[in-house]
């Protein structure tokens, strides 16, 4: 806020502008700056606006006479100015291949952004991966802006009363010592978006956190003008009711694409973080028809292209549903200016647009606005492809149209110092600012073993440090006693196998599963020949009364005297704390039930810090997983509750028999020889591979990039293509019904197969579609799918032909059907038309 900008001295003045850059929350060349300015707040805040407004006139002005302040802070100004001037990586990349840059710009929408602590405006991990995202566009230069909501409270901060039973405490999210700047209009003026439902405007203001190069908007409901109850809309990251989550997702898909109008960001691809945004196609779809004059299916035809919608659910459950009464009374004005009916933008969010019992879902609105779809991990995508199978009636799962890009995690952000500096030697400076890491995985056999021991070894003893901090800090905070003193155990021991479990207390991961057979738990920690240690974290959604009971669980088994050194529950997980357990532990469990964990991103963040996985065969574990930089959990099969048993079973039996002897065998150097090998496996192999460096790779080459060339040519010549593809639509619509297959005849002559058929296309432009032979996936066989061609037109009929192939031999004549698809070089099929005919 400008009036509580601190006055600063003039050699200091360039503080407010590093305070204001997010690049401190992974560039950590400057925490040694902020400490010096003030330890106390920098410690228990970690944010410099914080440090700015709490150091006192005096401490600032010896500062400003500091030689050695000065010069680190004229070097870190420099750092950062180098850092934003120079081109970035993809600027290197794409210019040699293509003129002009291929990509204008990417607004990335996400209900969540988990950047830092400082601006706590996530719950887990779609938020992380969201902060991870924008980290990752300005390490590499991509062009790219992030649009949320500001709320006037972060998710909750979590503590236990005397029965172990979670409490949540919601912290004022106060904009004044957050590190943001209001966005202000070109007149000097706060800038406002309005958005107008319930036949009232609702105005947002907006705030910009700068990550790096990228700018993250933040609209904020918080406005003077507002209504008192429409100031409280971003009041709760996930708070309120059905109507409240409505209207913040409004506000975030409405309100966000409208700021980007405003503002004449040039942006060609529109990506939703999850279906939340939903609403942001179909105002991208409103600016485009004032803009072009044309109606709201050709501007659907024209911008669809430029969507893209990633799903993070393994279920349909997980899915946003509002009721008709609901979207009616709030989308009702939205859907007159956009001169279509209520009908048809409810359609748009059905499975069935016909059925009006069926509640409007947010992913079928994404999908059914995106031309492009994906899941985030391999396996997700296939989950993904049957619950969106709906949509694509009479398709077979495995053409649902929605691929996949595995998630990664951003590095810089996760990594020790001392992390950052054995990668830097082995590739150089800065090397997740480009694609060094990926050339040359062998460059890892130069490292010694003592190093990577060394390394593992201080990361260890640092999260001891650390989480004996924090314990002691919660001790307390729980002690009732007029004594204050510190209990008597001493808990922990910076030399011994360490393991890590943190997560969302949710129901699927079974947070409980160590928990099985509490004895023989208690017997793990405590074996004087193999002595482990256990660091156990994270929260239970406010309404979960199950994720609660089970915290309660290991509150509980705390208690016990046999386990308290060799086990502390942390509470209050959150970025800081996470990243100290991502540094410091040998093995990070994760015990999920298969196919839940769409991806998962913590155990990445332990691969290049030299941790190791223990995990199920869910997510992104089933795609790294190999015996030499790992362990695995279950069998790859998907079950219910009633493998529970079995499944504690193995993870005992892995701690036992293989990690912790792996672990404590030695050589005369006290070296664990193997265990080293596992991690320079993992780390060499998996780091790179499940970075947000790939990740973000994938994307651009996956998705936007081919997504921005389609857009850009349906907007070409006044959207020629776009009024094409709309009428080519129509076309097929009006006349599908008349299309008539004859008998497929597959015959085997001279060592070859060959398919005919006669096709009868009514009213329908023979290149309008397309006739294929598919065939399923068989044991022995993958599926097929080959497209006939049109031999000559049959005399004495209209419009009808004589369709000719010839097919592989190897598989029998009865696998084959035969079916008729839309075609058009320029259309995605079946994600933008869905029209399939199967001969009987
Ligand atoms: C990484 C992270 C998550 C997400 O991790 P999962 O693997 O999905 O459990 C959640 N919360 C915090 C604080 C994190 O750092």
């Amino acid at each position: 806020m400008p009036n509580l900008e601190r006055q600063l001295p003039p050699a200091l003045a360039i503080l407010h502008e590093l305070a204001a850059d997010l690049q401190w929350s992974w560039n950590h060349s400057g925490d040694a700056l902020w400490h010096q300015l003030n330890p106390a707040v920098w410690e228990s805040t970690g944010n410099p606006v914080s440090v700015l407004q709490f150091t006192s006139n005096q401490r600032l002005q010896q500062l400003a006479q500091d030689q050695g302040f000065l010069t680190h802070l004229a070097r870190l100004v420099d750092e950062r100015r180098r850092y934003l001037d120079e081109p970035g990586w993809y600027q290197r990349h794409y210019t040699q291949a293509t003129s002009p840059l291929p990509l204008k710009g990417i607004a990335y929408f996400s209900m969540e952004f988990g950047v830092c602590d400082a601006l706590p405006l996530y719950a887990g991990g779609l938020g992380i991966l969201a902060g991870d995202y924008l980290k990752t566009a300005s390490d590499l230069g991509v062009p790219l802006v992030g649009v949320g909501l500001l709320y006037q409270e972060g998710y909750f901060r979590q503590s236990f009363d005397e029965q172990g039973w979670q409490e949540q405490t919601y912290l004022f999210n106060d904009p004044g010592s957050l590190p943001l700047t209001p966005l202000l209009d070109k007149d000097g003026s706060w800038l406002d978006v309005t958005t107008s439902f319930l036949c009232r405007d609702v105005l947002f203001r907006v705030w910009v956190a700068q990550v790096g190069r990228v700018k993250l908007y933040l609209l904020d409901s918080n406005h003077p003008c507002n209504q008192p109850r429409d100031r409280g809309i971003t009041s709760q990251l996930y708070g309120g009711g059905t109507e409240l989550r409505l209207v913040q997702e409004i506000a975030l898909g409405i309100g966000g694409w409208r700021l980007l109008e405003q503002l004449g960001l040039e942006i060609d691809i529109c990506h939703l973080n999850e279906g939340h945004a939903a609403f942001a196609t179909l105002e991208r779809i409103r600016a485009h028809c004032v803009k072009h004059k044309v109606d709201f299916w050709q501007a659907l035809w024209a911008t669809r292209s430029g969507n893209l919608f990633t799903t993070h659910t393994p279920v349909a459950a997980g899915f946003d549903r509002y009721p008709e009464s609901l979207l009616h009374r709030y989308a009702g004005e939205a859907a007159l200016e956009m001169g279509v009916t209520m009908e048809d933008i409810l359609a748009l969010g059905r499975a069935n647009p016909k059925d009006d019992s069926e509640a409007f879902n947010m992913a079928y609105l994404a999908m059914r606005t995106c031309a492009h779809s994906n899941g985030v991990s391999e396996l997700h995508g296939q989950v993904s492809q049957r619950i969106f199978q709906p949509l694509f009636p009479r398709w077979p799962e495995r053409q649902v149209p929605l691929g996949y890009v595995t998630n990664g995690v951003h590095i810089p952000s996760w990594a020790a110092d001392e992390t950052d500096t054995l990668w830097s030697e082995v590739f150089g400076p800065h090397p997740w600012q480009d694609d060094r890491v990926f050339q040359h995985p062998e460059q890892w056999q130069a490292v010694s073993d003592h190093r990577l021991w060394q390394l593992t070894s201080n990361s260890r003893a640092r999260l001891v440090e650390y989480a004996r901090q924090r314990y002691r800090r919660q001790w307390r905070h729980e002690s009732n006693q007029l004594d204050c003193s510190l209990p008597n155990v001493h808990p922990l021991d910076p030399n011994i196998l360490t393991l890590g479990f943190a997560r969302r207390f949710a129901e699927y991961k079974r947070p409980d599963l160590l928990l099985h057979d509490p004895d023989r738990l208690a017997r793990l920690l405590c074996n004087s020949r193999y002595p482990v240690q256990l660091l156990v974290a994270g929260k239970a959604h406010p309404a979960d009364e199950q994720g609660k009971a089970k915290l309660q669980r290991w509150q509980e088994f705390v208690q016990r005297e046999d386990v308290a050194k060799h086990l502390v529950f942390i509470e209050d997980y959150d970025i800081t704390l996470a990243r100290y357990l991502v540094q410091g532990v040998d093995v990070w469990i994760n015990n999920p039930r298969r196919p839940w964990e769409a991806c998962g991103t913590s155990g990445m963040k332990v691969l290049a810090n030299g941790g190791l996985n223990l995990s199920s065969l869910d997510g992104w574990w089933a795609e790294a997983y190999t015996p030499d930089c790992g362990w695995a959990l279950g069998d790859g099969g998907e079950y219910g509750t009633e493998q529970d048993a079995a499944d504690a079973e193995q993870l005992y039996q892995l701690l036992e028999q293989q990690i912790a002897p792996c672990f404590y065998t030695r050589d005369a150097e006290d070296i664990p020889r193997q265990w080293l090998q596992h991690i320079r496996t993992s780390m060499a192999q998996l780091t790179p591979r499940f970075s947000t460096n790939r990740m973000l790779q994938d994307y651009l080459e996956r998705y936007y990039l081919p997504a921005a060339r389609q857009y850009q040519q349906r907007l070409a010549n006044q959207g020629t293509l776009a009024r094409e593809l709309r009428q080519w639509e129509q076309h097929l619509a009006r006349h599908w019904h008349e299309i008539h297959l004859g008998k497929l005849i597959i015959t085997e002559k001279a060592g070859a197969c060959f398919a005919e058929v006669q096709v009868y296309l009514g009213g329908i432009a023979p290149e309008t579609v397309a006739i294929e032979v598919i065939a399923d996936p068989v044991a022995g066989h993958g599926a097929e799918c080959i497209a006939l061609e049109l031999a000559y037109p049959l005399t004495g009929a209209v419009n009808a032909y004589h369709y000719q192939g010839s097919l592989p031999l190897y598989r029998p004549i009865s696998d084959w059907s035969l079916r008729a698809i839309a075609r058009h070089p320029h259309a995605q099929v079946p994600a933008e038309n869905p029209l399939i005919c199967w001969a009987d």
